[in-house]
């Protein structure tokens, strides 16, 4: 979370401006919550400059729970065809194939999930209902640095793209999707809230055992409200937005300017460790991740004493995922570049002491 977003919050905690209640004690029907929700909405499509022929949509049940809603929604009981590039897609492949025929058109498990399919390549069936794929993978450090655009490769299904880990870090193409998801729990705001954004033709189809609470029609046509929505967490993701939108760098502004850090942030890490040969990184060159990192030590007996320095130096949550292993280095939105020159300069510190 951006520092100024948690002071923001914390002054306001018990009085929300002037209102006389915490954000937390209001009704989410009363005018109060309204404002913010109105707000939150409108500075997001903004932010993202999102269409006004797609819906957003404030949900709960996380990147988890949109892996069994979107096949609810959208599959119409058809196949659909899932892009394998990950631990995120191979998750949101399996919960699918409850619903429907979920089919896989691509993969990269043979290369041990460390390239991207080649779009050209993929197996999109001429039936798909979607096209899934996941456009940053946080455990294997894998980002798509364009979308694909379906309708080249002589596709008509919509793209669903599941975004939680890079959403607001760079611009959306919003041409090239149908439907993008996202916990806010990465680079938004607090765990809780679910962001959907998804165009309108899209609504409309569910299967008819979609949870009612869980079907996009029902949601968009009561603002996000059919059931009480997570309204700490919309509260504390409408203050991010603001925060992003007034963001400069370098004379742009908003998600441009953030795109700009994020770029830097990443070169910065990648090309130190590419520059030595005491660590590495095993992803293709061409879709490494501005927001995960994962790198190894060439001798992993040093795993240990390389996390408990980073400790000491105010280093935290640098353990890679157990399923990858080594190190990962999460630099989402409101990690600043200084976060990441002090990453660089604990690890050439430790490098020059331990060779
Ligand atoms: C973190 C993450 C999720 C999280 O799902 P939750 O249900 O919110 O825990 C989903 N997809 C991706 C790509 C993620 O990085």
């Amino acid at each position: 979370m951006p520092e100024a977003v948690l002071r923001q919050a914390a002054a306001e905690m018990l009085d929300w401006r002037g209102s006389g209640m915490s954000v937390m004690e209001m009704s989410h029907r009363g005018k109060e919550f309204g404002v913010i929700l109105a707000q939150a909405e409108s500075d997001l499509r903004a932010l993202l400059a999102v269409p006004a022929h797609f819906h957003i949509l404030f949900m709960q049940g996380g990147g988890l729970g949109e892996n069994a809603i979107v096949p609810l929604n959208l599959s119409r009981g058809g196949p659909v065809d899932f892009v394998i590039t990950g631990s995120w897609s191979i998750k949101s492949h399996k919960e699918a194939q409850r619903y429907c025929a979920a089919r896989i058109a691509a993969s990269n498990a043979a290369d041990g999930h460390l390239s991207l399919p080649e779009p050209a390549t993929w197996q999109i069936g001429g039936d798909a209902a979607y096209v899934h794929l996941c456009s940053n993978e946080t455990i294997n450090g894998i980002e798509f640095q364009q979308l694909p655009d379906l309708a080249a490769l002589g596709s008509k299904a919509p793209l669903v793209i599941d975004f939680s880990s890079h959403v607001a870090s760079r611009p959306v193409d919003w041409s090239r999707v149908g439907l993008a998801f996202g916990g806010a729990q990465k680079n938004l705001g607090p765990a809780g809230l679910t962001i959907v954004v998804v165009r309108d033709d899209l609504l409309g189809h569910a299967l008819e055992i979609c949870p009612s609470a869980f079907n996009y029609k029902t949601v968009a046509d009561n603002q996000s409200m059919y059931n009480t929505p997570p309204t700490w967490g919309i509260y504390m993701a409408g203050l991010t937005f603001q925060w992003l939108r007034e963001q400069t760098e370098g004379g742009l502004t908003g998600i441009e300017a953030m795109e700009q850090r994020n770029i830097a942030k990443a070169r910065l890490l990648y090309d130190f460790i590419d520059g030595s040969s005491f660590y590495l990184n095993k992803v293709a060159a061409n879709c490494r991740s501005r927001m995960n990192v994962p790198f190894f030590l060439a001798d992993e007996s040093r795993n240990d004493a390389f996390l408990s320095g980073a400790r000491t130096a105010g280093l935290l949550q640098l353990k890679g995922h157990k399923s990858v292993g080594g190190m990962r280095a999460s630099i989402y939105n409101a990690m600043p570049l200084e976060g990441v020159q002090a990453l660089v300069n604990y690890m050439r510190e430790f490098e020059r002491s331990h060779v």
